[in-house]
């Protein structure tokens, strides 16, 4: 079996979404949560991603933020705007917290290891290497409230990892850190032998029970997020639970700042594209064609005889 931290996890939270997920292969639909965690992952990837200990700046950041955000799954324009500026505030909070800067051991790496009695699949987010403190495995959460800290201890995903940089680079990592980035706090721990060994047990315990296809609903406070509410057992002919998610909250100034930024940035772009339409337009005609692509898509010469262009290779 192959199996991986999410694929643990859901089945500890209700082994009914589990199979509902991983085994009939049922879709999950796209949420804030999933597209905010997303996007800043792919963000701070793309920050660590550097040749040399020299840092992209803040600005930098943040248009690489607003260029890999992700859109889906928010339910209105005003509820991604709110979201958006929410991932802004913390990119800076996070970029003047940094403290030296040291580019990663690894990152962004996949992984698949063999346990014997299943593969077990993830994803580290980071792997640090300090002169001094040695290695630290770091995991971006960006969830808005921190869990008590037993919850974080009773879970697997950081001894998972452990256990992986282990296995892969032969290293024993001196600490694990779960960063919350929406309010920049650092929870870090310490995996001793007893702890991973104790890992291994609940997901060997997992995988066994997977196995007999033991997949009882489990309800749980989670399940006015779940996908699969309206299948559920649990809840037929009783009333399904609303999500009471709020979107973040906005300073009225910050809204009007952004109209602003926003409109100067389209007025760039739009001066932008009329300064490449007229590169491209030249270019068609010393040819003496009428299309020319790029990997993206294609530009060519409509009927009314303008410059048009779209997505794709046809
Ligand atoms: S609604 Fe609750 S009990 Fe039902 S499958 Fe989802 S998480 Fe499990």
């Amino acid at each position: 079996m192959k199996i991986s931290y999410s694929a643990i996890s859901s089945y500890q939270n209700c082994p009914l979404a589990y199979k509902f997920q991983y085994v009939d292969k049922l879709p999950t639909a796209p949420s804030p949560a999933l597209s905010f965690g997303q996007s800043f992952h792919e963000a701070l990837r793309w920050f660590y991603d550097v040749p040399t200990e020299d840092p992209y700046s803040l600005q930098e950041l943040i248009d690489r933020l607003e260029t890999c955000w992700v859109s889906d799954g928010y339910s209105s324009p005003e509820e991604e705007a709110r979201y958006f500026l929410q991932a802004r505030s913390a990119i800076e909070l996070f970029y003047r917290n940094i403290g030296d800067f040291r580019m990663p051991a690894a990152l962004e790496h996949r992984f698949l290891i063999d346990l014997g009695f299943c593969h077990l699949s993830g994803v580290i987010d980071r792997l640090d290497k300090d002169p001094e403190a040695g290695f630290e495995i770091v995991d971006y959460k960006t969830n808005r409230r921190l869990p008590p800290a037993k919850r974080l201890y009773n879970d697997l995903q950081l001894p998972i990892y452990h256990i992986a940089v282990e296995r892969i680079w032969e290293v024993s990592p001196e600490k694990v850190t779960f960063h919350y980035l929406l309010i920049n706090h650092r929870h870090s721990m310490v995996i001793t032998p007893e702890r991973a060994e104790g890992a291994l047990a609940e997901i060997r315990r997992v995988v066994g029970c997977i196995e007999s296809e033991a997949f009882e609903p489990e309800k749980n406070p989670l399940c006015p997020w779940c996908d699969y509410i309206e299948i559920c057992p649990v809840w037929e002919g009783k009333a399904i639970p609303q999500k009471t998610t709020r979107s973040p909250a906005l300073e009225i100034g910050e809204a009007v700042d952004e109209i602003l930024l926003s409109e100067r940035k389209v007025a760039r772009s739009l001066a932008r594209i009329e300064g490449l339409k007229s590169v491209v337009s030249s270019y068609l005609e010393e040819h003496g064609i009428d299309k020319v692509g790029g990997s993206r898509g294609v530009a060519f010469i409509g009927k009314d005889g303008s410059l048009s262009w779209h997505e794709g290779d046809s």
